[in-house]
């Protein structure tokens, strides 16, 4: 498969010694330049005009200290993060995640993925993200607030509907946007609805825009099976991760007459044969925020296996929407054995590099998260679109155009996969499109 061309070695090697420490990052701009060697070759400006150099280093990086006072009035210290990456298609944009394991490596890694996928809706917005340290899992509402608050407090500065528009990853969702935009009104004294997107449907958000990343996720996964003569409909489906993405995902695998039986936490996975029961999952997950073991409590069907791994569960078609490199080579050589056809990456980065290695040797179809989970992204850009002409759009026009861009966005792969000279290869298909698109607008606007 794949290896580093020798002229994009020395760039590599610049960006782990730029980056010292931040493992997640190296591995995503390798994921990203192991793709290139043929397009280098074939067009060596891009080395020579050190466009490569250019998009691995970010625009701007933000770090900040967040202070706010718990339920028992002790002083609690976060530590934030905004690494606005690249601004050369748009405004720069993508999520903010609050969890313990944030640190810069980690926003790098997800603020460089989102430029390409970004690139890949053919939005017009550039690529960013932020977070922090801070887990919401345990606090209060109040506390949540207090800590939003303060994070805003510092991060207005920074954003604008033509500067830098955030909105929700793991850990921020539809509580945390509301605290976010209602912090950024009053500090600012406007309402700029395009300033954040995942907003609640009352004041500015868009239908579709909670469903967007799984449903897009599952209409990927459609196309590529499509290619092949093939679909979803009666495949057995297996879900990672019980959160926004899978739950959606679940959903809409299962109207396109997928069978979804398994899923999972960082507890362990659910196993339901009589296929999920997505409205239970949603009221345990998200309505009560409890642990997945609660959905087995209440289903005779299904059984909670404690610890393991949900990829031992039999399936044709996987989607991991959990979190970065939570499936591996054991898993990878698991999911091989037992037949699996096609895997799509709900999630950022699930597959580690060596699970992506066995499912592109095995001609299994395998969709990057950058292609896969971009609807999410690509419905926020519709959000912006929406709140710009003050407008409002149905659930299934909106849902419509989701579609659209994610038959979009499996074309630009295709096509760019064939181009190149890897027909049928979803990642360098992804990599070498979106790669083009955004090293050519930044050759144009020149060095800046
Ligand atoms: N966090 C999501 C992603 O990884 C969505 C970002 C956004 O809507 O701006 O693409």
């Amino acid at each position: 498969m794949s290896a580093l061309d020798p002229v994009l070695q020395p760039h590599y090697e610049t960006v782990l010694a730029r980056n010292p420490g931040e493992q997640e990052f190296h591995q995503a701009v390798l994921e990203v330049l192991e793709s290139l060697g043929p397009v280098v070759r074939k067009h060596r400006h891009y080395v020579d005009e050190a466009v490569i150099e250019r998009l691995c280093e970010p625009e701007r990086q933000l770090l900040f200290r967040v202070p706010w006072t718990d339920d028992q009035g002790r002083v609690q210290i976060n530590r934030a993060f905004r690494v606005e990456f690249n601004s050369a298609l748009g405004p720069y944009k993508g999520g903010l995640r609050f969890h313990p394991s944030v640190y810069l490596g980690i926003v790098k890694f997800l603020g460089f993925e989102q430029i390409f996928k970004n690139a890949l809706t053919g939005m017009p917005i550039g690529g960013g993200k932020g977070g922090s340290d801070f887990d919401p899992k345990g606090k209060s509402d109040a506390e949540v607030m207090r800590f939003c608050q303060s994070m805003m407090t510092e991060l207005y500065r920074h954003l604008g509907e033509y500067t830098d528009v955030p909105a929700g990853d793991i850990g921020v969702g539809g509580r945390e946007i509301g605290y976010l935009f209602g912090q950024y009104k009053r500090i600012t004294n406007r309402y700029e609805s395009g300033v954040l997107t995942g907003k609640g449907l009352a004041y500015g958000g868009s239908q579709v825009r909670t469903e967007a990343t799984g449903y897009g996720t599952v209409f990927f996964t459609e196309e590529m099976l499509k290619a092949r003569g093939q679909s979803l409909s009666g495949r057995r489906v297996v879900v990672s991760g019980s959160g926004n993405v899978a739950i959606y995902a679940a959903q809409k695998a299962a109207a396109l007459g997928a069978h979804v039986v398994a899923c999972s936490d960082s507890s362990g996975y659910v196993v339901d044969e009589d296929g999920l029961d997505v409205d239970l999952l949603k009221q345990v997950k998200e309505v009560e925020r409890q642990r997945i073991s609660a959905y087995a409590d209440q289903r005779r069907a299904a059984t909670f296996v404690a610890g393991g791994s949900v990829w031992d569960v039999r399936c044709e078609v996987a989607l991991p929407c959990a979190t970065q490199n939570e499936l591996d080579t054991d898993a990878a050589r698991t999911l091989l054995a037992n037949g699996v056809v096609a895997v799509a990456e709900g999630a950022n980065m699930p597959c580690t590099p060596g699970a992506t290695r066995i499912f592109r040797e095995g001609a299994v179809l395998f969709a990057p998260g950058k292609a896969a989970n971009a609807g999410g992204v690509a419905t926020s850009a519709l959000e912006m679109q929406q709140n710009a002409s003050r407008d409002s759009w149905s659930f299934a026009h909106t849902e419509e155009r989701l579609r659209d861009i994610m038959v979009g966005v499996h074309e630009r792969c295709a096509t760019a996969a064939d181009e190149y000279g890897t027909p049928g290869d979803y990642v360098s298909g992804a990599n070498i499109s979106s790669f083009i698109q955004v090293a050519d607008a930044m050759l144009s606007l020149g060095v800046v």
